[in-house]
């Protein structure tokens, strides 16, 4: 079992690292793909990733923080990425209208560069897509990057369709437990395995059943138990096509 989008150098691990990825290992979490929400943050992602063998970064700049970027950004994430074979994606980017701690035209070019680069160096896009569906949409027309997954997936099926019929991918979290969550599990009902991945996005978004503690990779297991009593399928199965999905979308293999 694969976490594919953790906050590994996210403020609240700084104290215990160590024990939370020894709990990962203890609940069979074989890798974890951290990743990044500043260029800073980036830094820190790919000294954890090369400290372990099976963690992996992801580097890019969140649509809260697109206020920020500046002219030698794009110049500064590219040099990221080539600083490391640890990196294996673009991410996290995209748009965010339910906070919109940075203004939206500033977070669509911020997007549209990183997915531009993603592109251009031939790496999957890691998409954020909070209350933005149809700009995130239009921005990929757009691009058209190789492979991208919309994570933390909390849209209705009818509206990633699209995405997913032209062989994106959909990641799926803790959230997918919540008692008010039926739209996303209606959505994991009618994507195909073969196009979800799973992930804990934290120390945020902590399933159900743990309400209250600080997430962490060791919990992505609740959502694969989510899939597959929603599928109506095996937690094996679930397991073995998310693990295989993860591994291919990334290029861990
Ligand atoms: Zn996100
Ligand atoms: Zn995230």
């Amino acid at each position: 079992m694969i976490d594919s989008h953790c906050h590994l150098a996210d403020h609240m691990f700084a104290h215990d690292l160590d024990a939370v990825l020894l709990r990962a290992e203890e609940h069979g979490i074989e890798a974890m793909v951290t990743i990044a929400d500043t260029l800073t943050e980036a830094e820190e992602c790919i000294r954890i990733a090369e400290q372990h063998s099976h963690i992996f970064a992801a580097v890019g700049v969140h649509p809260h923080h697109a206020k920020d970027w500046d002219a030698g950004d794009a110049e500064r994430l590219q040099r990221l990425i080539n600083s490391s074979s640890k990196v294996k994606a673009v991410g996290e980017i995209g748009l965010d209208y339910h906070y919109d701690h940075s203004p939206r035209d500033v977070q669509q070019e911020v997007f549209r560069v990183q997915l531009h680069l993603a592109k251009e160096l031939r790496m999957p896009a890691v998409v954020h897509c909070r209350k933005a569906i149809a700009d995130v949409r239009d921005i990929i027309a757009q691009v058209q990057p190789q492979a991208l997954v919309i994570h933390c997936c909390t849209e209705r099926w009818e509206d990633v369709a699209p995405l997913v019929e032209r062989g994106y991918m959909l990641g799926f979290t803790g959230i997918a437990t919540y008692s008010r969550s039926e739209d996303i599990r209606a959505c994991i009902r009618a994507c195909p395995l073969e196009r979800m991945m799973i992930e804990t996005d934290a120390p945020y978004l902590v399933p159900q059943s743990r309400r209250g503690q600080r997430n962490e990779p060791a919990f992505v297991l609740d959502v694969a138990e989510l899939i597959a009593e929603t599928k109506g399928i095996s937690l094996a199965e679930v397991d073995a096509q998310t693990t295989r999905n993860t591994l291919e979308f990334y290029r861990l293999v």
